[in-house]
């Protein structure tokens, strides 16, 4: 075999490269042994806990692995109700999906949606919705009015499923506050009242939790509701 002048060279720059990349997964491993649990990725998010920077993106994640999710409600002893799976052969299939379990009256009661947004409502319901409410009124919401989770259909007349079609989508209509007085998306989000604001804050704050979050400000489908997702697609406006 021939030696050719620029072969040690070569060499080295190969065993420098992997030396660095043998360091890296090291100094990974290292680092994942000795992170507390809820900045382990691998660890089931705390739906009841402060939510660090990675509860979003662990969130994101149950669409992928949805055992993650029901992990998750475990480890925050919030327990849930299964729904048992419905196949479909026009896309309208019932999977790994939930009683949603929320702490608000919720009307009508029990809706069904997909275990990632039951986890996604958790998280929004104690980490942004009550934040919102106390701000701007004053006072905790104690309930909400829903237009439905589950329908099969596709979006706007199209001939792509809505995320309704598997129950991984919510419409919100209203917010029941302690005192009993409702807000209503329609007809309380136009104006620069402190329910406008109010609405407002609730929309923003739901962005962070849901992948795609429609209020009126979207388009006139949606003057009376916010529309709430899972799905693969992310928006909000
Ligand atoms: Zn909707």
């Amino acid at each position: 075999m021939t030696r050719h002048a620029g072969d040690t060279p070569h060499i080295r720059r190969v065993a420098r490269v992997l030396l660095i990349a043998v360091a890296f997964l090291g100094a990974v491993a290292l680092l994942a042994r000795f992170l507390p649990p809820a900045w382990h990725p691998r660890t089931p998010v705390d739906l009841t806990a402060a939510p660090n920077w990675l509860a979003a993106s662990k969130l994101a994640w149950m669409r992928q692995d949805p055992e993650a999710c029901f992990a998750a409600f475990a480890a925050s002893a919030i327990p849930v109700t299964r729904v048992p799976d419905r196949p479909s052969t026009t896309g309208c299939e019932t999977e790994n999906a939930v009683r949603l379990p929320s702490v608000l009256r919720t009307i009508p009661a029990s809706p069904t949606l997909s275990c990632p947004m039951a986890a996604a409502w958790t998280m929004f319901e104690r980490h942004g919705l009550q934040a919102a409410a106390r701000t701007h009124l004053g006072q905790e919401v104690a309930g909400i009015r829903h237009l439905g989770t589950q329908s099969c259909r596709n979006i706007g007349g199209g001939t792509v499923r809505s995320q309704h079609a598997t129950a991984n989508a919510i419409d919100i209509a209203g917010f029941i506050l302690r005192d009993g007085r409702e807000v209503r998306v329609a007809p309380d989000w136009p104006g620069s009242g402190r329910d406008a604001a109010f609405l407002r804050a609730v929309r923003d704050a739901a962005c962070r939790w849901f992948r795609v979050v429609l209020s009126p400000d979207y388009d006139a489908a949606h003057r009376d509701h916010f529309h709430l997702d899972m799905g693969p697609w992310s928006s909000c406006r």
